[in-house]
């Protein structure tokens, strides 16, 4: 086993020669197990290792110890900088110059007889969060063994019957090590002949479920506050909770064809594919998957990432794709080929379980809450909601100093953030309503109209639609703010590109087509993302404004009257890059509201806002802030506009830029706070110079995410607006952020 491991591990040869040859003579001796081949057996592989190891590596296997620690310690090194440790960095944000430590430490010996073993366990369930010690171990073997999943384990309460007195040994120490990091503890173990070790333990990775369980249980037992309650929690979890279960009804329909451990909660439904490779292949092309192996292995990780499930067929709920699945909320049926009859043919493409035989690309449907295996298509439904989650939100709510708010443009958005609990919508993209089926024909008829009157008369049209669509959020959302920005999208994209398009929509507006092409001609822009859109279309064209003035504020005055409340419209103007743009843009909201509030003969207060989406608008925040009640760092641009990336086309190249490690993370995915954030905090502090009680918040994308939600938190922002299902996360994570750095 050293050898294998070293040359694998240290020399990176590889393992299959290794157990090609076990394989080879487990079959000369017709064993099946590794422990049934005796000394003479494995005397004789040391040599064929030792072999192959002189063959692949050119030189003899490494007799001194000292070589081999110091081989093994360089290994451990490297390892920060494989694939497969980017990739987890990435994902859990861990920046690469942090670097790793080693650990060396005298080995106990799991494999020497049938009074030694080693095991993993945890002081409670990570899948339920239920206070029971809960684990496996495997008798006569090494750690290797109960990870890869290769033989399968037996549950550590049996231990109690095979060692008892290793067994309470064991309880005793679990407790002591849970009472001491007061959080579930993750254990690795071994007894060698008898005596028991404790290799490890650290806090355990769990389900969101467990997170909650164990955080409100560890409250009410006294040995944690609510704000250490609240930190024990991953933010993005939340997702998991939010994920679909089957319909009760479809399930009861659908043909169970197996069972296996239940390793990870959650519903999965998808086409099978056999490898990480064709799993990260087929999500390329928008193809749910189920990802099918006998195990998984730390190779499979962006694989395991993109499926809906994994099933395996070996393994324990310790194995490498138990736990994976579980951090990454990923549903996980593991072990299948233990009590059931499974044949799986990698080459073939196929896997079989009890006789039915699934083939790439056919449906598969697990559960991996129950363990349970479906024969094709089971619908799935939104997640029901978690008993301990409320209680556990209310202690976020209480701690956090940031507002949450959602980005809605529809009322059914609206009520789903504010279900999540949005305090108000930060963002209201009207474009999108624009684009509705409905109205983009007078949107095409404003922009083709070669004089003021003519698009006014357009845009009397999208009047009552936006006006209605004005209401419906007002309706929903009540006295919380609601921030309406008004048109941003160059013009070019309400236009049809295709030529029979063209010639169906220039005879739908009474031009010709000859016009048509003209127009599209003249909005043809080099670099639209920087073109004719946001604040520039209202300077351009001031009726855009009024028109947008009037559904608001009608809207407003509307559903204030029909509810008996007061609804303050936020009007936010976007990509502003000059103040005295703002100003011309402002004048024309403030004359047009004015009048039909007067008019409406009754009181009603208004606030007109801008967005920061401009590194310039940035930079002279202060003049901005003459003119603007409220700031929304609109990140989304601000990235762009500082980075010079395309928020369009920069996925094109910045791969290279991660693999040479110049940017490691996704600046449109977390706010790059070395960059643009300086702007933000800068833009904050100079916007409150001039204005104490300016209004700041962010509506970026980054304003659901916990890192950056952390980072606007300490520059002092008032709220983050995210997408509705992402309101709880950032609820949570303006609560860990508040504990964290009080402000
Ligand atoms: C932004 O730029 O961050 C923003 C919220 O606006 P949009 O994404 O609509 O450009
Ligand atoms: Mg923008």
């Amino acid at each position: 086993r050293f050898i294998q491991m070293y040359s694998d591990v240290v020399m990176e040869l590889g393992k299959s020669f290794f157990e090609e040859r076990i394989d080879a003579m487990k079959e000369r001796k017709g064993v099946k197990q590794d422990v049934e081949l005796d000394a003479n057996d494995l005397k004789e592989l040391v040599k064929e290792f030792k072999q192959i190891y002189l063959e692949k590596q050119g030189e003899e296997f490494p007799q001194d110890p000292k070589e081999q620690l110091i081989g093994a310690v360089k290994a451990v090194f490297r390892s920060w900088d494989n694939p497969r440790a980017n990739v987890y960095r990435k994902m859990n944000e861990i920046p690469y110059e942090w670097g790793t430590a080693v650990n060396v430490q005298q080995m106990a010996f799991g494999n020497s007889g049938m009074r030694s073993g080693t095991g993993v366990a945890f002081t409670r369930n990570p899948a339920t969060g239920e206070k029971k010690l809960m684990g496996e171990y495997l008798i006569n073997a090494q750690g290797e063994d109960v990870v890869a999943g290769i033989r399968t384990p037996s549950p550590i309460s049996k231990l109690h019957e095979e060692m008892p007195e290793v067994y309470d040994q064991f309880v005793e120490i679990a407790g002591r090590l849970e009472a001491y990091y007061s959080d579930m503890q993750d254990m690795e173990f071994t007894i060698e002949d008898g005596h028991l070790f404790m290799l490890q333990t650290r806090n355990g990775k769990r389900t969101a479920q467990a997170a909650l369980q164990i955080a409100c249980d560890l409250v009410d037992e006294g040995v944690i506050d609510e704000k250490t309650a609240v930190l024990r929690v991953e933010p993005k979890q939340l997702d998991t909770l939010l994920h679909p279960q089957f319909d009760a009804a479809a399930l009861k329909a659908a043909e169970v064809v197996g069972k296996g451990l239940a390793a990870s909660p959650g519903s999965a439904c998808g086409k099978v594919v056999f490898s990480a490779e064709d799993a990260a292949e087929w999500n390329e092309r928008g193809e749910k998957v189920v990802l099918v192996r006998l195990e998984t292995s730390p190779e499979d990780i962006v694989g395991m990432q993109v499926s809906q499930g994994i099933l395996t067929v070996r393994g324990g709920m310790t194995s490498h794709a138990a736990v994976v699945a579980r951090g990454m909320g990923t549903c996980c049926v593991c072990g299948c080929g233990n009590s059931n009859d499974v044949v799986i043919d990698y080459a073939a493409k196929t896997f079989s379980i009890n006789g039915k035989v699934f083939k790439e690309g056919d449906f598969i449907s697990i559960d991996g809450t129950t363990g349970n295996i479906y024969e094709g298509q089971v619908a799935t439904v939104a997640a029901t909601e978690n008993a301990n989650l409320n209680r556990f939100m209310g202690w976020a709510d209480k701690y956090r100093q940031l507002q949450v708010f959602a980005n809605a443009d529809n009322p059914h958005d609206a009520q789903q953030g504010s279900d999540f609990g949005a305090e108000g919508i930060g963002l209201c993209r009207t474009e999108h309503m624009f684009f509705a089926e409905d109205r983009i024909k007078a949107m095409r008829e404003m922009i083709v109209a070669d004089n003021t009157a003519d698009r006014e008369k357009a845009l009397e049209k999208i009047l009552p639609y936006q006006q209605g669509d004005f209401e419906g959020l007002y309706e929903v959302m009540g006295e919380r703010p609601v921030t309406i920005r008004y048109l941003d999208p160059p013009l070019h994209e309400f236009l049809p590109t295709k030529e029979e398009d063209i010639k169906e929509i220039a005879g739908e507006l009474g031009i010709t087509v000859e016009k048509l092409h003209n127009v599209i001609d003249s909005l043809h822009e080099f670099n639209p993302m920087m073109g004719h859109r946001g604040c520039r279309l209202a300077v351009s064209y001031p009726e855009i404004a009024v028109m947008q003035t009037r559904a608001v504020i009608n809207a407003a005055l509307n559903v204030s009257k029909k509810k008996g409340i007061k609804i303050v419209p936020h009007i936010m103007i976007p990509l502003v890059g000059e103040v005295k743009e703002l100003k011309f843009v402002k004048d024309v909201v403030v004359k047009t509201a004015d009048e039909i509030i007067a008019a409406a003969g009754v009181e009603m207060k208004y606030e007109v806002g801008t967005m920061i989406e401009i590194p310039r608008a940035a930079l002279t925040a202060d003049e901005i802030a003459k003119e603007a009640e409220f700031f929304s760092f609109g990140t989304n641009d601000l990235t762009q506009m500082t980075f010079g990336f395309s928020r369009d086309d920069a996925g094109k190249f910045l791969d290279y830029y991660y693999e040479n490690k110049i940017y490691e993370l996704d600046p449109f995915a977390h706010l790059d706070q070395n960059g643009v954030g300086k702007l933000v905090e800068m833009a904050a502090k100079l916007g409150r110079q001039t204005r104490p009680d300016l209004g700041l918040g962010i509506c970026g994308e980054h304003g659901g995410d916990p890192t950056s939600v952390e980072f606007c938190h300490k520059v002092g922002l008032d709220y983050v607006s995210c997408s509705p299902f992402r309101v709880p996360i950032a609820r949570l994570a303006a609560a860990q952020a508040a504990i964290k750095f009080p402000r």
